[in-house]
């Protein structure tokens, strides 16, 4: 766990929020300001700072992301109708929590 960094407090239970799903490895909890009727972060246990600092031990983990990305699409209803999965990578990349996060957006009525 790295220290000040809210999304490890977030994974880990120090700072309480409701999550959606929680495995040993990962957490899953609303955006709390949403971009979309559905946006949702998918977040590791593991403080990494961004996609930049992964490395081959972190490949389970990156796979549970994505498959858990499609399996929390489909339980927000959002698989048919599509959606975005996305992650920002340092301040030009938008990113404003330095620790990884894949966000899951969608619901949107078109
Ligand atoms: P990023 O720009 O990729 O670093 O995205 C960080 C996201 O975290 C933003 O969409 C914020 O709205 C969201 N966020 C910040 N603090 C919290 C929090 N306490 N609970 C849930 N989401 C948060
Ligand atoms: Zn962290």
């Amino acid at each position: 766990m790295e220290k000040d960094c809210l999304f490890c407090k977030i994974a880990n239970g120090i700072i309480p929020a409701q999550f959606l799903y929680e495995s040993d490895k990962l957490v899953v909890f609303r955006d709390i300001n949403p971009e979309a009727p559905v946006h949702i972060l998918i977040v590791p246990k593991k403080h990494i700072r961004s996609l930049n600092d992964i490395g081959e031990q972190d490949r389970d983990v990156l796979g549970q992301m994505f498959l858990l990305a499609k399996d929390m699409a489909k339980k927000e209803g959002v698989n048919k109708s599509g959606y975005r999965v996305l992650s920002n990578v340092e301040k030009g990349g938008g990113q404003v929590i330095f620790h990884l996060h894949l966000h899951l957006i969608g619901g949107w009525k078109r």
